[in-house]
């Protein structure tokens, strides 16, 4: 079948457009994958950028689908729940689900996206360039130019995807012949990564946690690594006293952290060295329309809809896309030119609902986790879902350890919160006729 068809070429040969190829490529499509940077699989790390991330239900569907969810998941480390470390005070543990026995999956995105490679590679029909950076792109031809060390290469393909990341040179392709219009949102918070490395040969956190440290208008998180070591991220505001920036000498970073995060430095021996030397990342949400132009040319994952990482969804979403394409195409019999639109009307809502979610949750998780009335109701909400289940079902639930669409999501939480909000207030009336009802009682006595 593969002969009959035209090569699909996928521009970023990140985390979507690698599993991206692998299901076309097992669609019978030969596939040519550019890349702006050197084969990963060779070179070193680059210092300080999101070393690991929370792999979900929604990543794990799409990795089963092209079998490589127990290759995945035998390197990851499940984690339960949030650990919040308060300032003072031990460590509490809050369970992500209401048994306590489901888990998001902490993996390492280099180990993550090196199986993605291979598996794409090890595919018939794949040709994967690296060193190829997109700059030029005829959405009309679908001729792409692409710098080399070489020099300029000119590549056309019939069928043109963008998965090449938050600062989509495809996206600004489009953008800059009209096709498209885009915002980008950033936030007034960037990142910076830390480590925490073995204590004695092992962990030096509980490594079944997500461990954050809410700080009311700031945070930092740990997740843990196969290494055994933790990587820590701060997300802090980017302007004002509370800036990265504002931590000028290495005494001051030590008081600091001795302050604000009193368990860190005793287990974060390159601390200053770290604060000094990794970079801040930005924050920020993608939104743009349409997606694809002439059924030829699309976007996918970050390069679509890039999001802030407080749910732990950019990657899942990513997956789904793939998958959503995927089932399109099939529902299409492969004519792209309906495939792709329909891909575009399935996914963008979800991707709008997951982008609010997420902006919703860094408030959650860098203030509300530690406050005792949130608790509390975290506490109701697991005990709705013991006592009604799959009837009450929470956000993190559905959002984590489910495939139900995100706007869905938001539209069955909104449900859910309208039923318990009114039998909530008929218990009060309830409860409130009944106190009358005995105080009438008493009155008429008295009379
Ligand atoms: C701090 C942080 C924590 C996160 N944590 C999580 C998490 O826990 N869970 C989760 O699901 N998601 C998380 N995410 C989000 C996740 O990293 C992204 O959503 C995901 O990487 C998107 O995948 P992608 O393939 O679309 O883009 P990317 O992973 O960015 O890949 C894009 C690829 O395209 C290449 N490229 C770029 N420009 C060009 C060009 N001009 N030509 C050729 N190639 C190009 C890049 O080199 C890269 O390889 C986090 C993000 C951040 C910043």
């Amino acid at each position: 079948m593969s002969e009959q068809r035209a090569e699909v070429a996928v521009v970023g040969a990140g985390l979507a457009g690698c599993l991206l190829a692998a299901f076309l490529a097992r669609r019978g499509y030969p596939v040519a994958l550019y890349e702006r940077r050197p084969d990963p699989r060779t070179g070193a790390v680059e210092r300080g950028r999101s070393i690991n991330l929370a792999l979900s239900e929604r990543g794990l569907d799409a990795l089963r689908r092209i079998g490589l969810d127990e290759q995945v998941l035998a390197d990851a480390l499940p984690m339960r729940g949030r650990m919040i470390h308060p300032v003072a005070g031990e460590p509490q543990f809050q369970s992500y689900s209401a048994a306590g026995d489901r888990a998001i999956n902490s993996i390492s995105r280099g180990a993550l996206n090196n199986a993605l490679l291979n598996a794409a590679a090890a595919l018939p029909g794949v040709r994967i360039a690296f060193d190829h950076r997109l700059v030029g792109l005829d959405p009309a031809t679908g001729e792409m130019t692409f710098e080399t060390p070489q020099g300029k290469v000119n590549e056309t393909a019939s069928v043109v995807l963008g998965a090449d990341g938050a600062g989509s040179a495809v996206r600004g392709q489009l953008l800059g012949h009209g096709l498209l219009r885009e915002s980008v949102d950033f936030l007034d918070y960037g990142y910076k990564e830390l480590t925490i490395p073995p204590l004695g040969g092992d962990f030096a956190l509980d490594p079944e946690a997500l461990h954050i440290w809410p700080r009311g208008t700031s945070m930092m998180i740990a997740l843990p690594n196969p290494d055994r070591s933790f990587t820590c991220t701060l997300f802090w505001p980017t302007h004002g006293t509370a800036a990265f920036a504002s931590l000028g000498s290495p005494a001051a970073i030590e008081r600091h952290f001795a302050q604000h995060y009193p368990d860190l430095p005793p287990l974060a021996p390159n601390l200053v060295d770290d604060y000094q030397h990794n970079p801040v990342g930005v924050l920020g949400t993608v939104r743009c329309d349409p997606w694809q132009v002439n059924g030829t040319v699309a976007l996918l994952g970050d390069a679509a809809h890039a999001i802030v990482p407080f749910y732990g969804q950019g990657a899942n979403c990513a997956f789904e896309d793939v998958v959503e394409l995927d089932r399109c195409l099939d529902e299409c019999a492969d004519d792209w030119s309906a495939a792709l639109p329909l891909y575009q009307r399935r996914r963008q809502d979800n991707a709008e609902a997951i982008a609010q979610m997420a902006l919703a949750n860094f408030v959650e998780m860098r203030d509300k986790v530690a406050s005792p009335l949130f608790q509390l109701g975290r506490r109701v909400e697991h005990a709705l879902e013991r006592a009604l289940p799959g009837r009450y079902v929470s956000r993190y639930e559905m959002v984590s350890f489910s495939t139900t669409p995100y706007a869905e999501v938001r539209r069955r939480v909104r449900r859910q919160h309208r039923t318990v909000g009114a039998v909530a207030a008929g218990a009060v009336l309830l409860l409130a006729g009944a106190v009358g009802s005995v105080l009438g009682g008493r009155r008429g006595r008295r009379r």
